[in-house]
């Protein structure tokens, strides 16, 4: 079987619409994703630079992230003709690998823990597929590597490009 190496956040996990909705309600803001179109979250207000990494900080961060539409579905589907494997960045914040677990654990059980990687940089996955919606990560991966649709990446160009959980069912099957 081929392998899928799938990010986790702004793939599986809607990362960065709960950073604004933490934002948005400290600083009485109405950021929305539109705001975010082809912007990085400091890019949009400089105040996340710190901000995000006090959000990070705290465990219910990511216990909290909403599941990406359809990523329970499609990967489901996806495991009985590919090996699935989760990648996610995480030394950053090293706090975030416990939640991180658990997350999937509760909202991808399907999945057996043996295929979630934990890691620094991912150039060092091997892997036929790299499913990411940041394009350095593409970049560095050597097979194909696939972005997936996030706010901050709208204008990238030179990728393939899969915009919902749909069109990388339709991609892939
Ligand atoms: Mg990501």
């Amino acid at each position: 079987m081929k392998r899928i190496a799938i990010d986790m956040d702004e793939v599986i996990s809607y990362f960065s619409a709960k950073c604004l909705e933490l934002f948005n309600e400290e600083f009485q803001e109405r950021y929305t994703d539109q705001h975010l179109q082809g912007k990085k979250l400091m890019e949009l207000d400089a105040r996340f630079e710190k901000k995000v990494d006090q959000y990070l900080a705290n465990e219910s961060f990511f216990l909290e992230l909403e599941v990406i539409k359809d990523s329970q579905k499609v990967i489901k589907e996806l495991s009985a003709y590919y090996e699935i494997y989760i990648v996610t960045a995480a030394m950053e914040f090293p706090a975030s690998l416990a939640p991180k677990y658990r997350w999937l654990k509760k909202h991808f059980s399907f999945l057996n823990e043996k295929n979630f990687v934990f890691c620094g940089d991912k150039s060092i996955i091997l892997a036929d597929y790299l499913l990411d919606d940041t394009p350095s990560n593409l970049e560095a991966f050597q097979g194909k590597g696939i972005l997936f649709t996030a706010p901050h990446n709208v204008n990238e160009t030179g990728y393939t490009r899969v915009n919902n959980w749909k069109e990388v069912k339709a991609y892939f099957l």
